[in-house]
């Protein structure tokens, strides 16, 4: 049998998104129901809500989140009602090409839950990135459900299914940040700030944070940042260089989404260095021109990283252990917690730049 409950819904291009009764189905084979108890803000959100993503209105927001597994369908093995699991957007395949190869976590054929969650009158709903977590309770393939310690804080853990882990696998995994690398961040907002967390995690000898906002740079400081740069003020490129020899970093991070900042990184790097360019960039924005020679004679990688690289079920887990054990401030992350009704207020605060993360908790 069907259930109703409440979920955020944006109906229209640009409108402000509404609370409304939505219906989920009871799960089917490979889906389980999972009764959300936080979800993080996320800019991605927000990129739905403007149509930056698709045109599939109406969309059930919503997708950093942690909750318990309500139910299960038929031949589901992952979880068990009960558990306490963190939502991804990546449950691996297994079986694609990039799976067979020993790759899950570039897998080029993740699965959602194959039913539907509607509004009252059946109209279909398009869960963001195949999650909708601003709701009481949602839908999803029993793949997207990933255990993890009970004792953590819902609202810290849950931010590890988007921006968080993002931003900790661009620096990590795909920049491959280890002892004693120098390391700049551009653009400090959640994803950003989690890199420079990644950095600190894993040993990086200097950590250069990028932005154009004095409190963005003030909690990159708190993250670890040892050193901060204003763009606004100065040149990023030069002040990144000044703070690491005059050579550039081994990784700059994009974590903004813009290809100027994406000129400035590949600018800010050593000899061999690597470029991580996390932040999502809308589809009219185009390369930056760099000459070729550029290019070819500084060596070194230009690496754009989805999710982080992440694979859910090692890093989720792994990650939730450092944050108990107290070696990674998750907690710092969430800004506020808010009800459910109050995302629209979050997505202006974000607009404004006034919160790292504001995390729904019912
Ligand atoms: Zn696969
Ligand atoms: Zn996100």
């Amino acid at each position: 049998m069907s259930q109703k409950v409440r979920g955020i819904v944006a109906r229209a291009k640009g409108q402000p998104v509404s609370l409304e009764t939505i219906v989920i189905p009871d799960p089917g084979p490979g889906e389980a129901v999972v009764r959300i108890q936080a979800c993080g803000v996320c800019h991605t959100d927000l990129h739905y809500r403007e149509g930056g993503i698709n045109d599939d209105f109406p969309f059930l927001l919503g997708h950093e989140a942690a909750g318990i597994v309500e139910s299960i369908g038929e031949g589901v093995r992952e979880v068990e009602v009960g558990d306490f699991v963190v939502l991804n957007w990546r449950a691996v395949c297994g079986t694609c090409r990039s799976c067979r190869k020993g790759k899950p976590q570039i897998c080029f054929s993740t699965f959602n839950a194959t039913q539907k969650m509607t509004l009252e009158d059946g109209t279909v709903l398009s869960p963001a990135l195949g999650i909708g977590a601003f709701a009481d309770k949602t839908l999803v393939a029993a793949g997207q459900c990933t255990k993890v310690n009970p004792a953590a804080k819902p609202e810290a853990a849950g931010l590890l299914g988007c921006g968080v882990m993002a931003g900790w696998g661009a620096a990590v995994l795909t920049g491959g940040v280890s002892r004693g690398d120098t390391v700049a961040v551009f653009g400090c907002g959640g994803v950003g700030n989690a890199a420079i967390a990644g950095a600190k995690m894993a040993g990086a000898r200097t950590i250069i944070a990028v932005d154009l906002d004095d409190r963005k740079l003030a909690w990159a400081t708190d993250f670890g940042a040892t050193h901060t740069v204003n763009g606004s003020r100065e040149d990023a490129v030069e002040a990144v260089r000044r703070h690491t020899d005059g050579f550039g970093a081994d990784v700059c991070i994009e974590a903004v989404g813009n290809p100027k900042v994406l000129e400035q990184c590949f600018f800010a790097r050593d000899l061999a260095g690597t470029v991580v360019q996390v932040g999502v960039p809308n589809p009219q924005m185009v390369m930056p021109e760099i000459p070729m020679i550029e290019f070819f004679g500084r060596g070194g990688a230009l690496k754009p990283s989805w999710y982080g690289d992440c694979l859910p079920s090692r890093d989720f887990p792994m990650l939730v252990e450092q944050y108990l054990q107290g070696r990674f401030d998750l907690e710092r992350f969430v800004s506020e917690t808010i009800p459910l009704d109050g995302v629209e207020e979050a997505f202006r605060k974000m607009e404004r730049g006034e919160v790292l993360r504001s995390v729904v908790v019912i």
